[in-house]
């Protein structure tokens, strides 16, 4: 799994602060140190609207379509994936939980090679790769484009980085909240994921 930072919110939380100052005339108090302050304040009230004035986008690469599949049920973020039905996935690889023991794995992989290959024949025999595609497994990689503001971010983190949540899914989460923390630690840093 490969997550990227593609674009973010120059200096976000400066950003974030001088929108929630409007409120109370504040202006006037913005410092880098006040605005962390702030920041708090209104995380700590459940004041989040004002998240959303900052916004990442990320490219994941090499996730399952299982785990896209639960990633894009978040309705407030906007996605861009590759698609079956337009692009020969033949050379995709299969993301391996591990939960699986090699000698299972083994089996798995002789099933994917058989699915690949059939995959070529049908394709070669002028079956259209949208009809194609329903040979592959579920857990055939994909790559997509996601964004959101950060308001969706934390919620995203928070339901999708519980341990009830899905390994694969939290191990993403993981990563994003990385690079969100690097660019705006006030606004993650109360966030934990329990890595998988
Ligand atoms: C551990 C776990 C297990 C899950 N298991 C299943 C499962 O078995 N089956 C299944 O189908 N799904 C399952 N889901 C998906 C889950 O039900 C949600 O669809 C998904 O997490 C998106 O959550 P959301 O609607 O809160 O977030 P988003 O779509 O990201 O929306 C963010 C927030 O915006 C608000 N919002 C968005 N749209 C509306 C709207 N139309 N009306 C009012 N408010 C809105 C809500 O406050 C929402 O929380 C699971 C999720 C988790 C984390």
């Amino acid at each position: 799994m490969r997550v990227t930072l593609v674009a973010i919110t120059p200096d976000p939380e400066a950003l974030i602060a001088r929108c929630a100052r409007v409120s109370h005339r504040s202006e006037a108090r913005a410092s880098p140190e006040a605005d962390r302050e702030l920041i708090r304040k209104l995380l700590r009230r459940g004041h989040e609207s004002v998240l959303e004035f900052a916004s990442a986008t990320f490219t994941v690469e090499g996730i399952s379509r299982a785990a896209a599949n639960q990633l894009t049920r978040h309705r407030l973020a906007s996605f861009v994936q590759e698609s079956q039905r337009f692009v020969d996935v033949h050379d995709r690889g299969l993301v391996r939980p591990p939960s699986f023991p090699d000698v299972l794995w083994k089996k798995v992989e002789a099933l994917h090679r058989a699915a690949l290959e059939l995959y070529g024949e049908s394709l070669a025999a002028g079956v259209p790769k949208e009809d194609a595609r329903y040979i592959l497994p579920i857990g055939t990689e994909t790559r997509l484009v996601v964004s959101a503001n950060f308001r969706e971010w934390r919620h995203i983190i928070r339901l999708r980085g519980s341990p009830a949540a899905q390994w694969e899914i939290r191990e993403l989460v993981a990563r994003v909240l990385a690079i969100l923390r690097e660019h705006a630690p006030t606004v993650f840093d109360d966030l934990e994921v329990e890595r998988p």
